[in-house]
């Protein structure tokens, strides 16, 4: 039976980073290195200062950094060292070409795949640890047969991540579930146990789910529809709250306690962000479009139609509240993460609520207790063209607190839960004494008591809730 010594992981992301990291953590003895082609982000892994903001990663990296777990951008040397290797590179919607805005972009895993088949000098086990389209490990076991030989023999098995950004750490140390795929070969189910062995190092044994290859693919794809369906399904929901004076959180409390149905992921919002749900439901759009399948496509398609609606229907609310024009208006958004607990800024709401808000002259001035400015600058870019980076720095100011970003301004706009942003942690009643009058606030996260707020002074408007009701 094959006993896993040594791992590589290439792609050193928000996957690829905490997932190895705890691997070291709990399995002493196994020797994992993380790779990446790119040197700042191996040199922030290997500093004090860590790429990416998770809470717990810190204490886990640095318990094992330098005993069992490595950082380095030597790719093909953690490749030959290692007896399996996790593929965990960035696999986004094709920007240009066909199926732009739509189909993975598969380019990052065929490089890796290549690498690994190039240089590999002995037999491997090759885990996709990436979300990828359903039958993508055919197209690496194409690649990677093309250079085995008789010493040297590839397995693939499909790995997929369930982690949240946020609570990455906690979820990696105690998962749901592990879900390993593998073909059902002698050889694929050996190697399947191989990955078992490594995983019930601390997770239970009846937490790990082994399927054949293609069910574990297509579930990984399946869970992220299924879960950003339920938000769109609370936001689509949250629209006739607004107009009938249902409560939202009501309704949603009302259906989660159906065991059926369950509380979670019910949660109205301005809208789902993130790198993965809309990806991964393209992806899904995608997949059912080539095997023929319309219907299948078109009924995916709806929940990332409802998300773009629930941001423009936010912002149709803000600019009719605030006198049909926020032209020279000050509007102060509260977080630009696209949720809590995390510096990560990909496809978050913040990003296309605050492009509206600039096209129509309004001054934006942001604050998030995580994001960096560069970051934000570079979100708000338009990508190719020139100089819009230095338009984006006029017209957004970037503050350094919630108080400093409220100054002076008509409107406050939550956006992130920041729980630093709650009304029991942030003094509204100063937020309120700065802003310039009426002073509306509107809450895109269902994070306070309007009631409260509406004593201060403030007029308060609530995704999901009518004010009349
Ligand atoms: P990321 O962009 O943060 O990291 C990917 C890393 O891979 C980058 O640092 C990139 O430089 C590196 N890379 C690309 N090609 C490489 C190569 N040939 N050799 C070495 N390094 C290479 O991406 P991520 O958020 O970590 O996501 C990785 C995958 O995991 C994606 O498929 C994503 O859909 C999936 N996933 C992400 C999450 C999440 O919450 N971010 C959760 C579950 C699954």
């Amino acid at each position: 039976m094959t006993v896993v010594k040594n791992i590589c992981c290439i792609g050193a992301g928000y996957v690829g980073g905490p997932t190895c990291a705890v691997l070291a953590y709990k399995c002493p003895d196994i020797k994992v290195t993380i790779v990446d082609l790119s040197e700042a982000r191996i040199a922030a892994w290997n500093s004090s200062n860590l790429p990416i903001y998770e809470p717990g990663l810190d204490e886990v990296v640095f318990e094992c950094r330098g005993k069992n777990l490595f950082f380095s951008t030597n790719v093909d040397a953690a490749i030959q060292e290692a007896d399996l290797i996790f593929v965990s590179v960035n696999t986004p919607t094709k920007k240009s070409g066909m199926g732009a805005g739509m189909a993975a972009d598969l380019a990052y895993i065929e490089s890796a795949t290549r690498r690994i088949a190039e240089v590999s000098t002995s037999s491997k086990i090759v885990v996709e640890k990436s979300t990828v389209p359903c039958r993508t490990a055919q197209s690496m076991r194409t690649i990677l047969d093309a250079n085995s030989t008789s010493e040297i023999h590839f397995d693939i098995l499909s790995n997929p991540e369930f982690l949240a950004e946020g609570t990455a750490i906690k979820d990696l140390l105690n998962p749901d579930r592990v879900l390993i795929g593998a073909l059902q070969t002698e050889s694929g189910i050996e190697a399947q146990n191989a990955l078992v062995d490594v995983y019930t190092h601390w997770v239970p044994k009846e937490r790990v789910i082994t399927t054949n290859l293609w069910s574990s693919e297509l579930s990984k794809l399946a869970a992220n529809a299924m879960l950003a369906q339920r938000i769109s399904s609370i936001n689509a929901l949250s629209a006739i709250c607004e107009a009938t004076g249902a409560d939202v959180d009501e309704v949603a409390f009302a259906c989660g306690k159906d065991t059926r149905l369950g509380s979670k992921f019910l949660k109205a919002s301005v809208g789902f962000g993130g790198s993965c749900f809309q990806k991964d439901i393209l992806n899904l759009v995608y997949l059912s479009q080539q095997l023929n399948l319309p219907e299948v496509a078109d009924y995916w398609q709806q929940v990332v139609i409802m998300n773009e609606y629930q941001k423009k229907r936010f912002v149709r609310n803000i600019i009719s509240t605030l006198f049909n024009t926020i032209t020279n208006k000050k509007i102060a958004v509260l977080g630009f993460a696209f949720k809590k607990d995390t510096g990560d800024t990909r496809e978050s709401a913040a990003i296309t609520l605050i492009k509206d808000f600039m096209q129509e002259n309004a001054r934006v001035a942001i604050y998030d207790p995580k994001v960096e400015p560069q970051q934000i600058y570079m979100d708000l870019s338009e990508p190719g063209v020139v100089d819009t980076q230095k338009e984006v720095e006029k017209k957004v100011q970037i503050c350094q607190s919630a108080y400093e970003a409220a100054d002076g301004a008509d409107a406050v706009i939550i956006v992130t839960e920041w729980d630093e942003f709650r009304d029991d942690q942030l003094d509204y009643s100063k937020i309120y004494a700065g802003m310039h009058k009426p002073a509306f606030l509107f809450d895109g996260r269902l994070l306070i008591n309007a009631q409260k707020l509406r004593q201060i002074g403030f007029k308060v408007s609530v995704i999901g809730k009518n004010e009349l009701a």
